[in-house]
């Protein structure tokens, strides 16, 4: 199974992409994690990509393309992948059509999770990171046990730099100049599936699995996928 999961920021898609790639045997790439470590590493992807990162706006479609094409390459002998993140634009979208028909790898689905601006801003507000083993908490959502503490390994939480009210503005605004003709590309190919993203994580996953319903059954006739599930 090869998937896309589109949707504002906030919406739940590094949320739900882990739970889907756990169910199904999936990687997952979150082009948005993959960035942040580059950063934090200050690799020449990290220094390039920082400015943008930081203030909310998009990575050029040249360097994401590349991520992007690096990563499919890796997948050619895999069970499947989610991606988390990618594609955000047109030309980001035409890519990986393109390099996924070259590399057998093209998408079976692309998922998006729809939730009004104000819930991704509340979700975004509230959203808190473990800086060690990268786990994500919501203070009124999913808070961790103790307050701004890590369940996992006790370390202390941390907001997302991006997650200031101004980059905010901009990662929803740079969302809407995007989303409507992404999601008339993949509605005329047939490949969108909408689900409703608002409501808790259990609810808002089994209306993604019902949405995958169909392709769930494909690999596994195929007997690609059922020793990973
Ligand atoms: P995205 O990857 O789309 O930016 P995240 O998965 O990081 O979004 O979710 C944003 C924040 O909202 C996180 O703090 C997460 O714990 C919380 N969250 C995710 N899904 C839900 C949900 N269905 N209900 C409430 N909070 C959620
Ligand atoms: P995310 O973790 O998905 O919220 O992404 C965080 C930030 O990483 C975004 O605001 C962008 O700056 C950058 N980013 C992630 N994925 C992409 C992409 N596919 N294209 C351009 N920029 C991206």
């Amino acid at each position: 199974m090869k998937l896309s999961i589109l949707g504002p920021p906030g919406a739940g898609k590094g949320t739900q992409a882990k739970k889907i790639a756990k169910q199904y045997g999936l990687v997952h790439l979150s082009t948005g994690d993959l960035l942040r470590a580059a950063i934090r590493d200050q690799t020449p992807l990290g220094q390039q990509a920082e400015p943008f990162v930081v203030s909310g706006r998009l990575v050029p479609d040249e360097i994401m393309v590349g991520v992007l094409e690096e990563f499919l390459r890796k997948q050619m002998d895999g069970a499947g992948f989610v991606l988390d993140g990618f594609p955000r634009t047109l030309p980001q979208a035409r890519a990986l059509d393109e390099t996924g028909r070259r590399l057998g790898q093209e998408l079976d689905r692309v998922v998006q999770l729809a939730v009004a601006d104000q819930v991704s801003v509340e979700r975004i507000a509230g959203r808190r990171i473990c800086p060690q083993c990268g786990r994500e908490y919501h203070v009124r959502f999913r808070p961790p046990k103790v307050a701004g503490v890590c369940d996992r390994d006790g370390a202390e939480l941390i907001r997302r730099k991006d997650d200031n009210e101004a980059a905010v503005r901009e990662r929803l605004a740079a969302y809407h100049r995007q989303d409507d003709p992404l999601l008339d590309y993949y509605r005329k190919q047939g490949l969108l599936s909408e689900v409703d993203a608002e409501g808790d994580v259990e609810t808002v996953f089994q209306r993604i699995r019902t949405a995958l319903n169909g392709i769930e059954a494909a690999p596994r006739k195929r007997g690609r996928i059922a020793t990973k599930e």
